[in-house]
């Protein structure tokens, strides 16, 4: 499903955040990735997405040769995978519905098949009844939930999530995580960077730890393995 064979990866200021990575996430998995700060976890993430391309080294996903993609497949291979962030990323003068539509008219999806998608989605995450509302009118985990719904509403057999409970308080990510768990189980692969020890400790799943642009372990059912 997602392979990394040697993958390097260099910022044009000199930064070496991958230094030599090589792993396989298999259909289906659930993954956390920790480590500390500057370790290199949103830049393995980034080269999943495509939102960066490797140094050195070879990347696939769903059978794509990410790193040598030619432009034209970079939205369809975009598709394929769903991402979530800390900060949500809402488009803010657009409501719930119209942020989840959005993913769907970019493709040109006939009108009555979105509006069908986008409530069922949104029903999936507990929010049919706040379609209209914008952002700035839902608490937080109601705008992750959002986020949510527009990452998977293309069915895409990845979802990226990178510290997607960074921002919300302890009950609140709890919510969210059942909610990963539950699309996990519908059949989407998972890679979550993550700094929260409790939810990596108690909803165990394979843990990836990198540091220095290394992975430094790699451990099914893991732990998150440090002090903060
Ligand atoms: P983490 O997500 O674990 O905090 P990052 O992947 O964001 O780590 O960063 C890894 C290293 O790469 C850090 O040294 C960071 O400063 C550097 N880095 C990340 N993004 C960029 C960028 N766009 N340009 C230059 N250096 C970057
Ligand atoms: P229900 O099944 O509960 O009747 P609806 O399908 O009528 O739900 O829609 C639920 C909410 O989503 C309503 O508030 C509706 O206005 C909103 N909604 C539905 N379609 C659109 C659309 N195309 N643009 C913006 N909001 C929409």
């Amino acid at each position: 499903m997602i392979e990394m064979q040697d993958v390097w990866k260099t910022y044009p200021n000199g930064a070496h955040a991958l230094q030599g990575i090589s792993v396989k996430i298999d259909r289906n998995e659930f993954v956390y990735i920790v480590g500390p700060s500057g370790a290199g976890k949103s830049t393995f993430m980034k080269l999943i997405y495509r939102e960066e391309v490797p140094t050195k080294g070879q990347i696939s996903v769903s059978g794509f040769n990410i790193g040598k993609l030619k432009p034209r497949k970079i939205p369809y291979v975009r598709r394929n995978i769903g991402v979530i962030f800390q900060d949500f990323r809402l488009l803010p003068k657009l409501t719930a519905y119209e942020n989840v539509a959005f993913a769907l008219e970019v493709i040109e999806a006939p009108k009555k098949i979105i509006r069908k998608r986008v409530m069922e989605v949104l029903d999936l995450v507990g929010l049919k009844n706040k379609a209209n509302r914008l952002p700035a009118q839902l608490s937080g985990g109601e705008q992750q939930r959002v986020a949510i719904a527009r990452a998977i509403v293309n069915n895409p057999t990845v979802i990226i999530a990178d510290e997607p409970t960074g921002n919300l308080d302890p009950e609140t990510s709890w919510e969210i995580m059942q909610l990963l768990d539950e699309i996990n189980f519908r059949g989407t692969t998972i890679v979550m960077a993550t700094h929260n020890k409790d939810i990596v400790n108690t909803m165990r799943k394979r843990v990836i730890a990198i540091e220095h642009g290394n992975i430094v372990r790699d451990q099914a059912r893991g732990e998150y393995g440090y002090d903060f």
